[in-house]
């Protein structure tokens, strides 16, 4: 049943149409229902094309994420919709390319047999640790492999992260607490909400992901990647923990934890697998590196922001 995007009331309809005559895709003919309790319109969304959806979608409107996810997207059957398969392999093939653009870049573990001896690499390389050159990066061991063998890899890193990422989330949460022992079970119903549908579940992150597809722009504007792939990973958790606090109604604090619990396991996994067969993780800088490297990134991110309101 659907639900008012104002205020969760359920509504039998969410409009009526009053004459086929005339075109709905403009409004014609269309009559939007009233919520019975808010006396607002149950959902104007109903109305809105795609463009105003995305925008309110990434400005985190909560009314625009219960359209999508009770009144769009939400099955009875417990399946998925058909477009939300799609943009999940979307969003997949977006992230192969994201992956594997910003790990070739990152440096080579110090002990990979890969890295150049300190005589072929030229001066400015061997002083700007920043900026390494091609020898001393991911890109020396990766070009070494067929090209469909890359694609392979980064598109099994992608995958397997994304799933470290959706199933812990799913699990906890279809997790009855009654079945906890009575020790744990006030702190884990504290921590972790009670929802027994997992495919809502992963409709909501999926649907939160779709900030994942804003690096299209960097085929615009030449930004430095890794940095613009980190500000737009920090986006895209906000949006996870909104979407699952808007779905289940279980608080910011329960909706970060597991949002926080999935995306620590998927960098473990990816972390695992990029280690597995000998590539940097951007982790192996020295302890004393870390300040200024910490410190450079936020500088770059300050700089993207800008960019980006300087040039629209
Ligand atoms: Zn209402």
């Amino acid at each position: 049943m659907p639900i008012c995007i104002e205020c969760r009331f359920p509504v039998e309809a969410l409009y009526t149409a009053y004459s086929k005559a005339d075109d709905r895709s403009l409004g014609k003919g269309v009559r939007l229902t009233q919520c019975p309790r808010c006396k607002r319109f149950a959902d104007k969304y109903v109305e809105h094309d795609f463009v105003v959806l995305f925008i309110d979608l990434v400005l985190i409107k909560p009314q625009v994420y219960r359209h999508l996810l009770f009144n769009r997207l939400g099955r009875d059957d417990d399946k998925f919709d058909r477009s939300i398969l799609r943009l999940g392999i979307l969003l997949l093939l977006f992230d192969v390319y994201l992956t594997w653009a910003r790990i070739e870049k990152l440096s080579l573990p110090p002990s990979s047999p890969h890295l150049s001896s300190p005589s072929t690499t030229t001066p400015s390389s061997a002083t700007s640790p920043h900026h390494p050159s091609p020898q001393t990066t991911n890109a020396a061991l990766l070009q070494a492999q067929p090209l469909i063998l890359q694609y392979l890899f980064f598109l099994l890193l992608v995958l397997s992260s994304t799933l470290s990422f959706h199933l812990p989330i799913r699990l906890l949460c279809s997790l009855n607490p009654l079945h906890i022992p009575s020790p744990l079970r006030s702190l884990y119903r504290r921590l972790v909400p009670y929802y027994p549908h997992p495919t809502p579940l992963s409709t909501a992150l999926l649907v939160s992901s779709c900030t994942k597809l804003f690096p299209i722009l960097l085929i615009i504007w030449d930004y430095d990647l890794p940095s613009s792939a980190t500000a737009v990973s920090w986006a895209v958790i906000v949006n996870n923990i909104a979407a699952l606090e808007i779905l289940m109604d279980c608080g910011y604090l329960r909706a970060g934890v597991l949002v926080g619990l999935g995306a620590g396991l998927r960098s473990a996994v990816a972390d695992f697998v990029l280690r597995g067969v000998g590539l940097g993780t951007g982790w192996a800088e020295g302890v004393g590196d870390q300040v200024p490297l910490g410190g450079r990134r936020v500088a770059d991110v300050v700089g993207l922001v800008r960019g980006v309101l300087g040039k629209g």
